[in-house]
């Protein structure tokens, strides 16, 4: 295949890359600032990339109010220089600047005659008992607007995270054929995030363990394009007492910018960086808190769980 991409990996280049569909809760404080910890305690960059490829989700204001949190909580992210001018907003990849370049992809995966389009529905899937074996991968439908899936190749349903060692997935979350274009002609967010990884040279992802399953798809298709992958590691997710992920659907309060230290010291608290000096946890300002967590930054502390329950 050729080579459809062109990438640096000559330094850390890691990234956050939150969802503007509300403003940020201590569940994503808390990867943002693994993320981001991970990265500068090897001097290494961070970017900030606004996934907002699902329009219909946006919360109007949320991208700004993300951003704004990020800097009242001492985390200051490096410009991308390698996305154009016009992809970006305050310094960050935007997806949903980039349709064109996703869809230039996938012309390419179209080309290589690697996609089908799928007439099942999420029913039929259910009715055919529960996981989509391909029903429509030789049935030559045309390219009119239903949903596209890729073929797949079988490969392994496993990789090895820094933090969990190495991690197995249901086989067919690596064998299924799936959807690159959804039915409302949204690009998926599967195959978006790997060309995002890609074009911004992101060597280390760090991020919640909520998207661990899904981790070697991805690779999948690094290795499709003849990338080499970037390293994962996955973080506990925060998990309330409903043993529910915080998110806007239920409903998880905001973190509060005016007065952020008591949130950063428990997040650092939840990422095995308890902070017990009496200096820092009187006068220290956030800049100076950050400073010490990325000295002493210390991945190996951080809990090798799925969550963790606040
Ligand atoms: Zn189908």
């Amino acid at each position: 295949m050729q080579k459809q991409f062109q990438a640096d990996n000559s330094q850390y280049r890691g990234r956050f890359a939150p969802s503007p569909s509300g403003p940020l809760h201590f569940g994503s404080l808390v990867a943002a600032l693994g993320s981001f910890l991970h990265a500068k305690s090897q001097s290494g960059l961070w970017f900030v990339r606004i996934e907002d490829i699902d329009k219909p989700r946006e919360q109007v204001g949320s991208v700004d109010d993300i951003l704004d949190a990020l800097v009242s909580f001492g985390m200051i992210w490096d410009q991308d220089l390698q996305t154009p001018d016009d992809n970006n907003y305050r310094g960050c990849a935007v997806q949903s600047k980039r349709l064109a370049r996703y869809q230039q992809i996938f012309v390419q995966l179209q080309q290589q005659e690697l996609l089908y389009t799928c007439y099942c529905t999420r029913k039929d899937i259910k009715q055919m008992g529960g996981n989509y074996l391909g029903h429509c991968r030789d049935k030559q439908h045309q390219f009119d607007g239903h949903a596209v899936r890729i073929k797949q190749t079988p490969g392994k349903a496993e990789f090895v995270d820094l933090l969990h060692g190495k991690v197995t997935v249901d086989d067919h979350l690596i064998n299924e054929d799936y959807i690159v274009k959804r039915s409302d002609g949204l690009f998926a967010y599967q195959l978006v995030v790997v060309v995002d990884d890609i074009d911004q040279g992101i060597t280390n992802v760090v991020r919640g363990a909520d998207i661990m399953e899904l981790t070697p798809r991805q690779i999948s298709l690094f290795n499709l394009f003849e990338i080499t992958p970037p390293a994962y590691l996955h973080l506990p997710l925060i998990i309330n007492e409903n043993r529910q992920k915080l998110s806007k659907q239920n409903k998880a309060s905001a973190i509060n910018c005016n007065n952020p230290k008591p949130e950063l010291l428990k997040a650092l608290s939840c990422l095995g960086l308890p902070i017990n000096e009496e200096s820092l946890l009187g006068s220290a300002t956030v800049a100076e808190i950050i400073d010490w967590a990325i000295q002493n930054w210390d991945m190996n502390k951080v809990p090798a769980q799925l969550d963790i329950l606040i």
